[in-house]
């Protein structure tokens, strides 16, 4: 771990116990850092891991799930294990979260300004008339032009765009130092999309915040991320900046979202699609996680899962095809 790390997560393991008495790896050894002022993506369809992962983190993992192994070091502590109090201290001051439907993390019964002010005055010594004119700038900051107003309005009133800034808006109340947005766009329209996106690059520049973006959209990952990590069935099989994800990708799994992308250069009659589908978190393969969809397996792949080893400086792949 660098001096200049602010999040260390070590061999990560969040397993779900059924009642049919499987066991769910939905993280299963997931290894990553996060440096101030990085935006790391993770990368993955539904059911690879990656918002599990984001939920470990901040330590809302309810039962049946449980984390089994691993260390999440923030700040020089260990997330894991610490009492709903400590993490409360932690969760939206130091390490602030945004979903993709903000209704889910709004109260509907509050007013913006009110959620705004209790989030600030939660973890900062200020009176409610500092709060309160805190909230305004940040609801300015955010894009809200009659910031006033928009205080004294409920969730519903607003549209999901403006929903999702007043989210942004409160997850960087406390000038948090990690901020994790979960597919923060997917429920948006395509305009208002890049309208989020370019707000939330404009706020990590301003608070050097770092930011942990999961999305399954890799045209977002190329557009705002520093570096990107794709997960699959629970772990990661690549890890590497994003110029050379787009440029020199590696993995099989990855070369098939790739390959699901549109693309401008390339005229093709129908987009990639990779077959199959991802193996639920209790039946993984003995081998390889990817073995029935990967059109490059061999024999090897279905008897053992490869390590993810460093090919190159910087750039880490899972997939016997490297070793
Ligand atoms: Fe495909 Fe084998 Fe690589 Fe897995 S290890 S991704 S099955 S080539």
């Amino acid at each position: 771990m660098t001096q200049q790390t602010l999040l260390n997560v070590e061999g990560l393991k969040t397993y779900f116990y059924l009642d049919n008495q499987k066991v769910a790896k939905a993280v299963d050894g997931v290894n990553f850092s996060i440096s101030p002022g990085e935006t790391l993506a993770l990368v993955g369809e539904s059911g690879s891991g990656k918002s599990i992962t984001s939920l470990s983190i901040m330590q809302l993992i309810n039962k049946p799930g449980k984390i089994e192994g691993g260390k999440i070091i923030f700040g020089g502590k260990d997330l894991v294990g610490l009492s709903d109090k400590q993490m409360a201290k932690i969760r939206g001051k130091d390490i602030a979260m945004i979903f993709q439907e903000p209704m889910t993390a709004l109260n509907p019964v509050f007013t913006i300004g009110n959620q705004i002010v209790e989030t600030i005055r939660r973890h900062k010594k200020l009176t409610k008339k500092e709060a309160e004119i805190k909230a305004i700038e940040l609801l300015k900051m955010v894009g809200f032009p009659r910031a006033e107003e928009t205080m004294k309005e409920y969730p519903h009133q607003l549209s999901g765009g403006m929903r999702q800034r007043a989210m942004i808006a409160i997850a960087i109340s406390c000038d948090p130092k990690l901020l994790i947005a979960d597919e923060p766009t997917t429920a948006l329209d395509v305009t208002i999309q890049a309208q989020i996106l370019d707000l939330l690059n404009e706020m990590k520049k301003k608070f050097n915040m770092a930011v942990l973006l999961i999305t399954h959209d890799l045209g977002v990952v190329a557009e705002y991320a520093d570096r990107v990590m794709v997960m699959y069935g629970g772990q990661i099989v690549e890890d590497t900046t994003v110029e050379r994800l787009f440029t020199n990708p590696k993995h099989p799994y990855t070369n098939g979202l790739l390959e699901s992308l549109p693309s401008l250069e390339k005229e093709v009659d129908r987009l990639g699609a990779i077959r199959g589908m991802v193996p639920p978190a209790y039946n993984f393969p003995k081998g390889c996680r990817f073995a029935d969809r990967c059109p490059k397996a061999m024999d090897k792949c279905r008897l053992s899962n490869p390590e993810l080893l460093l090919t190159e400086p910087g750039h880490d792949v899972r997939c016997y095809l490297y070793e």
